[in-house]
């Protein structure tokens, strides 16, 4: 690759540690009336209002519901406390207010290092990049983690991997963001099986929260590849689950980009690459078992093919995706 490229830095503060040692601080540096959003989680600000009412894909209902909370609680700091769907409701609330978020995840999905947002109207999910819904501090607390169950873990830690994957060749990919999705890699493919192995561990947790952190920043800064464009289009057209989808769908997409592949990349996963990975972890392997049927492969690949983002590194034709979601579909071993 040649060196000249242009990189932008979201600016954030990141703070690894118990919250319950940082948290109040963090909220403190932006305001004195916090408002938390999340479900099940932890109460970390005792006497903070809360609103629990969080849904997938932020519908534009509950984006209303969460932003009349916080008006009617005079907020000045938004608390995410969750998964994506946590922070992504934060968000909707920070696109319209400007308000700061302090986000606090508890998945891997990696939606707290990222400006973008997104609004379900109508079963119709719509994305947009807005620096005002950037969190401005993350605290990331392993210990949070322990309580998400091995399979979801798993999803959740592979959709991460994918933000990697993904930043080799997306439409922004440059040195920069190229190197902290290898490093991304490392500690992904190190804390997953971790995880597998001893659950209630807090070594693993801690490496794959620092490993999808990684993701994420990379994945912010690349933006989508092939990888994210063919996901997008099955879980909208389709209803696919999100992270499922993802885990599924990247070997074949790795299979179909080999070229594009960089030695550290391949590297960075260690001995038997990704194959040995998804075997360690017992990753999601077909799209059928997930609601994929054989019949919607051609509406599939027409869609898919509008969105091809340029500069892939190998040609994608309507043939090659038509075998990449068949092979995907019946969860053939990927080559
Ligand atoms: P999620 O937030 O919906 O959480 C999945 C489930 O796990 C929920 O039932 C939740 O209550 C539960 N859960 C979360 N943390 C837990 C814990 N520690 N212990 C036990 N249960 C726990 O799912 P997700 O995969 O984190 O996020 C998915 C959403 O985030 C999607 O809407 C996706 O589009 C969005 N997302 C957005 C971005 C972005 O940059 N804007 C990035 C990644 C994902």
């Amino acid at each position: 690759m040649s060196l000249r490229f242009t990189h932008e830095t979201l600016p954030q503060r990141v703070v690894f540690g118990p919250a319950a040692d940082h948290l109040a601080a963090e909220v403190a540096r932006f305001g004195e009336r916090p408002v938390v959003f999340g479900g099940a989680a932890p109460d970390l600000l005792p006497g903070a209002p809360r609103h629990r009412d969080v849904i997938m894909h932020v519908p534009v209902e509950a984006a209303a519901r969460a932003r009349a909370f916080a008006a009617a609680n005079d907020a000045d700091v938004l608390v995410s406390i969750g998964g994506g769907s946590s922070t992504g409701l934060a968000k909707a609330v920070a696109l319209t207010s400007g308000l700061p978020i302090v986000a606090v995840p508890t998945t891997y999905a990696g939606s707290e290092a990222t400006n973008v947002w997104g609004l379900t109207e109508n079963g119709r999910k719509t994305t947009g990049a807005d620096d005002r819904v950037l969190p401005r501090t993350i605290v990331y607390d392993a210990e949070l983690t322990l309580s998400l169950p091995v399979g979801l873990s798993v999803a959740s830690g592979l959709n991460a991997l994918a933000h990697c994957v993904d930043s080799m060749w997306a439409p922004r990919a440059d040195p920069i963001n190229q190197a902290l999705a290898v490093e991304g890699v490392r500690a992904l493919s190190g804390g997953l099986p971790a995880i597998v192995r001893k659950p209630g561990d807090l070594q693993g947790r801690e490496l794959t929260l620092y490993g999808a952190h990684l993701a994420a920043v990379a994945f912010a800064s690349a933006g989508s590849g092939l990888h994210h464009k063919i996901c997008h289009v099955l879980g909208g057209m389709f209803n696919l689950p999100h992270a499922q989808t993802h885990a599924v769908v990247l070997p074949y997409v790795m299979e179909l980009n080999a070229p594009g592949i960089p030695d550290r990349l391949a590297d960075a996963f260690g001995p038997g690459g990704l194959a040995r990975l998804r075997a360690e972890v017992d990753a999601p392997r077909a799209l059928r078992d997930h609601g994929f049927r054989e019949g919607d492969i051609p509406a599939a690949a027409a869609a898919i093919l509008a969105v091809v983002p340029a500069g892939n590194p190998v040609p994608v034709t309507t043939d090659n995706l038509t075998d990449l979601l068949r092979r995907a579909w019946a969860g053939e071993e990927p080559r």
